[in-house]
């Protein structure tokens, strides 16, 4: 990035980035924007995705609700992503799982592209789950194999993602015999970008 970089020129770099790494759209918003429901970690709780307990960083391993909703107030910024993928029909729960393989890469690679002077305090959020390895270390009782890349979902941080799509002026759903996936990364900047 060049030098006297203007803080929208560096959001523009962003969302430029997470596009050419695979996403729909994407947009900065402001962090104050988010909005947050302890409703979603009972969601959570009635395990309809079978991953309640079984992942370190799904609840309730991931932590106290209460804790990570008081964490997104921590940061000033958001880079909201989403991918649409297409599905054979609206029971392709296969398409489904394999749709949310692939938003995994663009959030990890996202990592990178995060890691730079400008960038004060980062939190990564993805789609449904860690998704690192195929079977989670909590599963088989050892530690997590790479925390460094261990990834909490925005649902577990107790965000309104359909909400969050509002604010970033993105459909929380894109039509028929397809799926959309939302990540984020909440961050701050350090001060030098005006
Ligand atoms: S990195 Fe692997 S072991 Fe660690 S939380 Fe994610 S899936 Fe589980």
């Amino acid at each position: 990035m060049k030098q006297n970089t203007t803080k929208s020129e560096f959001f523009e770099a962003l969302e430029r980035a997470a596009l050419d790494l695979g996403a729909h759209r994407a947009s900065v918003i402001s962090a104050d924007a988010i909005e947050t429901d302890r409703v979603f970690r009972d969601m959570c709780a009635s395990n309809a995705c079978g991953m309640y307990g079984r992942c370190y960083m799904c609840p309730p391993d991931v932590g106290e609700i209460e804790v990570l909703m008081g964490e997104i107030g921590r940061y000033d910024h958001a880079l909201v992503y989403q991918t649409v993928s297409e599905l054979e029909d609206s029971y392709d729960f296969e398409g489904m799982v394999e749709a949310k393989k692939r938003t995994h890469p663009i959030a990890q690679s996202l990592r990178a592209v995060f890691s730079r002077p400008e960038i004060a305090r980062v939190l990564h959020l993805g789609a449904g789950g860690c998704g690192v390895c195929e079977t989670c270390a909590k599963r088989t009782g050892e530690p997590c194999r790479a925390p460094e890349m261990a990834m909490p979902s925005l649902e577990a941080y107790g965000v309104n993602v359909s909400r969050l799509a509002a604010a970033a002026e993105m459909r929380y759903t894109n039509g028929q015999n397809t799926v959309t996936y939302f990540g984020a990364v909440l961050f701050c900047l350090d001060g030098e970008v005006k």
